[in-house]
């Protein structure tokens, strides 16, 4: 089972608080001794657009030096400017192993939210994917609202899987299919996940080389433990989360009172464990892990 930890980049990207750069390296620290398989670092977005991620640079910097061995970093990257950015801190040594694009399966969120139809949005990746593959850089490709729209509720998952399909042809090595405002139900997720492997077989293995498929779950309405479950049934073998559940819905409350986001990662790994399979994290670390981010942001624990 795949873990990619999310905390630092989309976690803290969805918390009010801007966490200072130091910190931010302790974060990452903690999290790589849980024995997660990859980080998603930070976001080589304009600065100013995502203040609490300004400081990438920086940030990927400090990392640079005592990097574990064998450790994945990913970092979201919006545009060519954004990976030029990030090609340019890797430019003494592979730091950021993975860079992260973003698109949407609905029309109407991809134009309010990247300001651009799918299409414009997939276009525009194809230099950055062709320019990060010459660097010696892996790809992940988000799908924002891949089961259920704020704006046009339910998706058809034809649509997604020809979204992921255009994705893959472009060289992506993994599709990330998102239930960013949390209201998918097992059912959506069975529809979406078996229309992708039947058309997509060869996405459902999780080797590295190979295209995977990875499922990022929000808990907003808390049924993400069930479409865990419903996923592992369905032998989805890749999930994102976030520890301490860092990074709350942007599309519900404010504050401390916000509505849970990102699945957290002490969830994930217990629905995925009482389910009978095993990730590799070890469970105190993962408690020190989830103390540390929570602390971060000051965040009452996500029940
Ligand atoms: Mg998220």
């Amino acid at each position: 089972m795949r873990i990619t930890e999310v905390a630092p980049r989309d976690g803290l990207q969805n918390e009010p608080a801007i966490v200072a750069t130091e910190s931010k390296r302790q974060l990452v620290r903690v999290l790589e001794k849980t024995g997660v398989d990859e980080i998603e670092v930070t976001s080589f977005v304009r600065p100013g657009r995502v203040p609490q991620l300004a400081d990438a640079e920086q940030l990927v910097g400090m990392l640079a030096a005592d990097k574990p061995e064998g450790m994945l970093y990913s970092a979201l990257v919006p545009n060519e400017q954004g990976l030029e950015r990030l090609l340019e801190v890797n430019s003494d040594g592979p730091v950021i192993n993975k860079i992260a694009v973003f698109t949407a399966a609905s029309e109407t969120f991809a134009q309010k939210n990247i300001n651009a139809s799918i299409d414009e949005s997939i276009t525009r990746f194809r230099p950055v994917i062709d320019m990060a593959r010459q660097g010696g850089l892996m790809v992940r490709a988000y799908i924002s609202c891949a089961f259920v729209c704020p704006f046009e509720g339910p998706v058809a998952p034809a649509t997604v899987t020809h979204v992921a399909a255009r994705l893959l042809a472009l060289g992506v090595d993994e599709i990330d299919v998102a239930d960013t405002i949390g209201a998918a139900t097992p059912e959506h997720i069975e529809s979406v996940i078996a229309e992708l492997f039947h058309r997509l077989g060869p996405c459902r293995d999780n080797e590295i080389g190979d295209p995977c498929l990875t499922l990022h779950l929000h808990d907003t309405h808390g049924s993400a433990a069930a479409c865990v479950r419903k996923a592992l049934s369905m032998g989805v073998r890749s999930f994102d989360s976030s520890a301490g559940g860092l990074g709350g819905c942007p599309f519900a409350g404010s504050g401390k009172t916000r509505a849970p986001g990102n699945i957290a990662t002490e969830l994930l790994v217990r629905t995925i464990t009482e389910a009978g399979y095993r990730c590799g994290v070890d469970s105190r670390r993962l408690e020190e892990a989830t103390k540390a981010a929570r602390d971060l942001v000051a965040r009452e624990p996500t029940p």
